[in-house]
C-alpha cells in the first residue's frame, strides 16, 4: 500500500486512536492498525467490528455511573435506533426537550437521568414497568353529567328505597 500523495510505501503501525465517529469526545481505542506515510502521516485506519465496538461503548457509558452528557444520550438513543421523537415518547417529554439535551442547550435533570439510565439499561423492562396510559383523545372528551336535582332533605339512598 502506498501514499496517494507521494507514492511512498506506507508502514503498518498500531496506535491509540480517538474514535470521533462515535460522536463522543472521550472514546479512545488501543492499538488500532493504521497505515502511515513517513512524510504525510496517517493515511488509513483499520476499524473492525464496529457493531461490537458500539455495544462496548454503550456498556461503558451505562457502567461508569455518572450523569449522561447530551452527546451520550444521543449515542445511546442512536444505538437503540430511535429518533428523538421516539425517545421523547418513551419518557413522556417533548422531542424538543430531547434535542436540547443532546445539543447541550439544556442539562438533563436528575429525575430524567434516572429514567434514561433505566430505559437504556433495559428498554423492554422499562416499557413493561410503565402504568398503562389513557388514550389522550378519550381522556380529553368532556364529562357529561345530568343536571343536579333540587336538593332534597332526604338522603339519596332513602329516596330510591
Ligand atoms: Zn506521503
Amino acid at each position: 500500500m502506498t501514499c496517494e500523495r507521494c507514492g511512498r510505501r506506507l508502514r503498518l503501525v498500531r496506535r491509540k486512536y480517538q474514535y470521533r465517529e462515535s460522536g463522543l469526545p472521550d472514546v479512545f481505542l488501543r492499538k488500532v492498525p493504521m497505515y502511515v506515510c513517513p512524510r504525510h502521516g496517517v493515511q488509513a485506519v483499520v476499524l473492525r467490528g464496529i457493531d461490537r465496538l458500539q455495544g462496548d461503548i454503550r456498556y461503558a457509558l451505562l457502567d461508569r455511573g455518572r450523569p449522561f452528557s447530551g452527546r451520550e444520550v444521543r449515542f445511546l438513543r442512536k444505538y437503540e435506533g430511535w429518533k428523538q421523537s421516539e425517545l421523547a415518547a418513551r419518557l413522556g417529554v417533548h422531542k424538543i426537550t430531547v434535542a436540547k439535551w443532546e445539543t447541550g442547550a439544556t442539562p438533563v435533570g436528575t429525575a430524567y437521568q434516572q429514567l434514561l439510565y433505566r430505559l437504556f439499561k433495559d428498554p423492554k423492562a422499562f416499557e413493561a414497568s410503565k402504568p398503562p396510559s389513557v388514550p389522550l383523545k378519550k381522556a380529553a372528551l368532556p364529562i357529561l353529567l345530568p343536571l343536579p336535582r333540587r336538593r332534597s332533605t332526604e338522603p339519596r339512598t332513602a329516596a330510591h328505597a
